[in-house]
């Protein structure tokens, strides 16, 4: 395959999963981890594995992986060793050990003007968990340009410091894009938002661009009516229990809003 073809791949590969990968972070960074299903847990393996892919980790064992296999990640490995624990006991305490640390760097991504305090250990969180992969490279003998192989050497990742390491390299690689000014919008690179509401505070990736406030509709729709003057609100819910009563169509909460 041609170094353009590469790319090309890779850019395609790259944005059909990134909506995903954003949201599953998310959802971790969201999660009340004790209460986290096997599905959930599954959904984060995913992540972990896509994130690696784009790291560039050709032969990263997805199927072992799956059946519970962390030898390629040091941080499982060391403590499910030292306290003789089961890799998926130890996996899920890494998680719950990092989690206020990984909300704290998305907090300030998410708002790094508001949150300039943030700044110092969410980089050094950023730094050491994304840093801490072990590459090996092999020459390339066969070297191609047109036809074949258009590469020096061939990359392969060995072992990761922690299992948060593919996801922290995935959120480097994507900062590191916006300092080089693709994108030149900070919220392309990190799409990733903290919902407006009082009481809400989740990440959240915005349905659509431009909608940033809020976490989705209910969040979006209690705001806005706490919002309303109380007369106004009553004067809607007088409706609104009327309306229900006679089984008619609901009326439209958002009909005085502001257009936006
Ligand atoms: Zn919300």
């Amino acid at each position: 395959m041609g170094k353009l073809a590469l790319r090309r791949r890779k850019k395609g590969w790259q944005a059909q999963h990134s909506r995903r990968i954003w949201q599953t972070i998310a959802a971790y960074a969201n999660a009340d981890l004790a209460a986290w299903s096997n599905e959930n847990t599954r959904t984060f393996r995913e992540l972990v594995h896509l994130c690696a892919d784009l790291t560039g980790d050709a032969t990263f064992p997805m199927a072992d992986f799956a059946r519970g296999d962390f030898s390629r990640f040091h941080d499982v490995n060391q403590l499910a060793q030292s306290t003789k624990q089961s890799p998926e006991w130890a996996f899920r305490e890494i998680l719950t050990v990092y989690q206020d640390d990984f909300r704290r760097l998305l907090t300030w991504l998410c708002s790094p003007e508001k949150h300039s305090e943030l700044a110092k250990g969410a980089t050094q969180f950023l730094m050491k968990l994304s840093s801490s992969i072990r590459w090996t490279v092999e020459a390339n003998t066969e070297f191609d340009e047109v036809n074949g192989c258009p590469l020096f050497y061939l990359k392969n990742i060995s072992n990761y410091g922690s299992i948060l390491s593919p996801v922290c390299k995935f959120i480097f690689d994507r900062i590191e894009r916006f300092h080089e000014g693709d994108p030149i919008d900070r919220g392309e690179a990190v799409p990733l938002i903290i919902c407006q509401r009082e009481g809400c505070g989740r990440f959240a990736l915005p349905q659509r661009k431009g909608r940033r406030e809020f976490c989705g509709n209910n969040c979006r729709s209690s705001a806005y009516q706490s919002k309303q003057p109380r007369t106004e609100k009553n004067r809607y819910q007088r409706k609104y229990r009327a309306t229900v009563k006679k089984g008619a169509a609901l009326p439209k909460a958002r009909s005085n809003c502001p257009k936006r």
